[in-house]
């Protein structure tokens, strides 16, 4: 008698930042096999620009190169977050499904928001694990979004440390150490037991408590403020630099947006004396966040979003006349696939240069409400 063995589906999901960690977490607790896309280079961003719109965002190539390598490397089904969304993001899912049918490759494309709702979470992740007991899709949701947090409180730590730790990297170490391990772990208690073991390595870091770092805020759309490599990597350089860098955005934070929407609205209104209304995706949360920063003295905020990016170039030109009015500077990026590291990092050098300088003639420092007409207080690049 012959027995017919299921191979398991094999579930791609782009890059996000260590994310791909928590994901793989959720694929392979639904019994299907995750296909890692390669880690992102250089090539990866030109395969996505090739077969993209010339003037689509940054994010959108990058996925597309991500899928791309994964369907080379065997992937059959393409996560996708979702197809709803008030910006391009609401394309993402049927544009790219298109090109890359168009390119002849065979595969599933499952979004996981599909509505736009929270329940469509459910029902996709059904489609995708069929026969799989709701119990097990439970548990492997769970173990993922416990796999979110630990990340989202590890790399937090981290930014905070890289300004304050004497040997130069060694948190960077750590985490990448814990990162490693928390991919092999398989239970709730598992990750338990790596948070405390990571905390406990992270409090042996030693630590100049004397120094009075930079303090500079990130804000700006999502992809590109946690996406290392689209940005690259200005955490990382600003750390180096000797500078606390402090993140609001976090994919904890959007999951706790998406259950509770008031906390998301919190923050909108905290820029209400610049701009009443939605801009889209989540860049009333950059106006927010910076007025936030500008009153807990916050040295400066750096604005990061893609080149075209409709929600952030409207919020940039607000941020100008936050900065102004609250006298808090702001430095903008914008990234495509042509951005050079070079540029970047004389910009952030010259910024962080500004703010120390700011610091030592202005001892009496503190965050203004008062108006402003110093136009100094932005910078372009
Ligand atoms: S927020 Fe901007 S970059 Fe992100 S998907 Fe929307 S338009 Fe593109």
């Amino acid at each position: 008698m012959s027995s017919i063995v299921r191979q398991p589906l094999k579930v791609t999901i782009p890059h996000m930042g260590n994310y791909v960690i928590a994901f793989k977490a959720l694929i392979e607790g639904l019994g299907c096999e995750m296909v890692m896309p390669p880690p992102i280079t250089r090539r990866t961003i030109e395969l996505g620009s090739r077969h993209s719109p010339e003037f689509v965002c940054l994010p959108f190539k990058i996925n597309l190169g991500n899928y791309i390598e994964a369907l080379d490397s065997g992937a059959q089904v393409l996560l996708q977050a979702g197809r709803a969304g008030a910006c391009r993001y609401g394309y993402y899912g049927e544009v790219q499904e298109l090109i890359l049918k168009d390119l002849g490759y065979d595969f599933r494309m499952v979004c996981l928001f599909s509505g736009g709702k929270q329940f469509d979470f459910i029902s996709s992740i059904r489609s995708l694990a069929n026969g799989v007991p709701i119990l097990r899709i439970l548990r492997a949701s769970y173990l993922a979004f416990l796999k979110i947090k630990f990340i989202d409180e590890m790399e937090s730590r981290v930014r905070k440390l890289r300004a304050y730790e004497i040997d130069k990297g060694k948190s960077d170490r750590l985490l990448q150490d814990s990162l490693k391990k928390l991919s092999c772990v398989r239970s709730a208690r598992g990750i338990s037991l790596l948070r405390k073991e990571t905390r406990k390595k992270f409090d042996t870091v030693r630590t100049d408590d004397g120094a009075r770092p930079v303090r500079i805020g990130i804000v700006g759309e999502l992809y590109v403020v946690m996406e290392p490599h689209a940005n690259l990597d200005v955490e990382r350089k600003l750390g180096r630099m000797g500078v606390e860098v402090i993140r609001p955005m976090s994919l904890s934070s959007l999951l706790r947006y998406a259950v509770f929407p008031f906390l998301s609205r919190r923050i909108s209104r905290e820029g209400r004396d610049f701009i009443r209304y939605e801009l889209g995706a989540h860049a009333a949360h950059s106006i927010g966040h910076t007025v936030e920063f500008a009153h807990t003295g916050v040295d400066g905020v750096i604005h990061l979003y893609p080149f075209t990016c409709m929600p952030e170039v409207s919020s940039r030109a607000i941020l100008g006349n936050v900065a102004r009015t609250l006298n808090i500077p702001v430095l903008h990026f914008s990234f495509s696939e042509q951005t050079g590291e070079a540029g970047v990092d004389t910009r952030l050098e010259a910024f962080v240069d500004m703010l120390e300088r700011k610091r030592t003639f202005r001892t009496d420092f503190r965050p203004q409400t008062k108006t402003t007409t110093d136009s100094r207080l932005t910078f372009e690049v």
